[in-house]
């Protein structure tokens, strides 16, 4: 407490604001917070103007403020129960040309994928249940006759993501015994992913073999012993080796594992459908080739390169397959019917060979010259706005959600500039926005990718810009 008598005029004073502030009660009685609350409900109108009353009283103390007039409050009262009442999840658009973008949820799911989810979410459906016989079935039965069909597979599974597939196939196959990995394929996707991790969490012991660099066939056959259950392959994902390396080929993976009577499991990560080599994309060995040289179990994200939902897919041979379900991890790790709607659909459009109705794949599949006119038109409206340069140049655009590292597709930019605003500023005023528009920002100057964004969102975010510019003195 300070005692001296500065304190206590000021305190005296602040005293007197305070009393003029109205009770949250008072506040609420209010016809324009009354209406409010038909709407946006009592509980968060009340919450708004305790929040409201109790931040004007904290400026009031620091001495940053008098007290505002009644309807001022009233004002911020709405604006915050309008904050508090917006969703938290809410779409942006995707202007950074990075398709499989992790933090912006990845693939954007097929117009027929969501009207199936619809379909299953508003009505009953025979998730796990036979028609056929009258009597409760499996939920797994929806996407294993798919994914038979478009991979060769003997049986699949579908989990939460691709981690819990890897976690579930090794804590299946693998737990109370070694695992052999090599050195160069323990890896770390994302942060929270790392292969000795999940390794460890499984309860198989991990048994590294070779060197970062080079690891060879008999590296693996030297670390087999009779605790020995399984030999697994990680895709390297986000990043590439080059120079002198060396792993063993599948086929040779695969007899040794024959032979020695171990499990072959491979962790494919992006799992490829398509082959994307007529791309220039290298690297991302297609699903079915490891089904076809004989892996035991692949496991690959439903929501990669496959472009549905996020899921993690564990498919390959009948008998290990039959052991993993019987895990009751499995139960645990089991998607609900709004994934298996979305993946049946999604899976659906390969076998018809629709896949560009898949957006992921219709923007891999983009060319350059088909996004060229998209940015020429948006630069043509951009350069309208006052105080903005906008040029067109040629640039990448890059798949993302960790894979295809260091490779990428031509693309057209829209390259923008401010008079006084910096690449930064404007940046940060179009993430503002509702919806928000994410850039790139490049040598200060602001990068639009239209790979990412739907044509039906050029409109959005053309008017973005227009509220970013001409809201100039926020
Ligand atoms: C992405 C990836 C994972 C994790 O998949 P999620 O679906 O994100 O859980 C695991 N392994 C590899 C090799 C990956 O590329």
């Amino acid at each position: 407490m300070d005692p001296s008598d500065n304190y206590e005029t000021g305190s005296a004073r602040y005293a007197s604001l305070l009393r003029q502030i109205p009770a949250v009660d008072e506040l609420l009685t209010r016809p324009a917070l009354r209406a409010l609350e038909a709407h946006a409900g009592r509980r968060l109108v009340r919450e708004a103007a305790r929040q409201v009353l109790a931040q004007l009283r904290v400026h009031i103390m620091a001495g940053e403020t008098g007290a505002p007039s009644v309807e001022e409050i009233e004002t911020q009262v709405v604006e915050a129960t309008g904050a508090a009442s917006e969703f938290s999840l809410c779409p942006v658009i995707n202007a950074s040309g990075v398709i499989l973008h992790t933090n912006l949820g990845r693939a954007p799911l097929a117009e027929e994928a969501l009207r199936h989810v619809v379909e299953a979410a508003r009505n009953y459906s025979n998730l796990e249940y036979d028609l056929e016989k009258g009597a409760r079935g499996k939920r797994d039965i929806h996407t294993d006759r798919l994914f038979t069909r478009l991979l060769g597979a003997e049986a699949s599974l579908v989990v939460n993501n691709n981690a819990a597939a890897v976690f579930l196939a090794l804590n299946s196959l693998g737990e109370g015994g070694e695992v052999i990995i090599s050195r160069g394929e323990l890896v770390e996707i994302g942060g929270s992913f790392r292969i000795p991790d999940i390794c460890a969490k499984s309860g198989a012991i991990l048994r590294e073999v070779g060197t970062t660099n080079r690891t060879r066939l008999a590296d693996y056959a030297g670390a087999i012993h009779e605790r020995t259950r399984a030999l697994v392959r990680v895709h390297p994902s986000n990043f590439r080796m080059v120079g002198f390396t060396e792993r063993p080929g599948l086929p040779e993976l695969v007899d040794l594992a024959r032979r020695s009577n171990l499990w072959l499991i491979e962790d494919l990560g992006s799992g490829s459908i398509v082959d994307l080599a007529p791309l220039g994309i290298g690297g991302e060995p297609p699903v079915a080739e490891s089904l076809k040289a004989g892996v035991d179990v692949v496991t690959f994200s439903g929501d990669k390169l496959l472009g549905g939902p996020q899921a993690g897919i564990l498919t390959g041979r009948r008998e290990p397959l039959a052991r993993i379900r019987k895990n009751p991890l499995y139960r645990a790790l089991r998607v609900d019917k709004l994934t298996i709607a979305a993946l049946e659909a999604t899976v659906a459009l390969y076998l018809r060979g629709d896949t560009g109705s898949i957006p992921a794949l219709r923007m891999i599949h983009l060319k350059k010259e088909e996004i060229a006119p998209r940015a020429a038109r948006l630069a043509e409206r951009l350069a309208r706005l006052p105080g903005l340069s906008v040029n067109l140049e040629d640039g990448e655009s890059v798949i993302g959600g960790g894979s295809t590292p260091g490779q990428s597709l031509p693309a057209r930019l829209v390259a923008v500039t401010h008079a006084r605003l910096s690449a930064s500023d404007l940046e940060s005023r179009l993430r503002a926005h509702r919806p928000p528009v994410i850039t790139r920002v490049e040598r200060d100057r602001l990068l639009l990718d239209l790979r990412t964004v739907f044509e039906d969102q050029e409109d959005p975010l053309a008017e973005a810009f227009e509220r970013a510019t001409t809201n100039d003195e926020r």
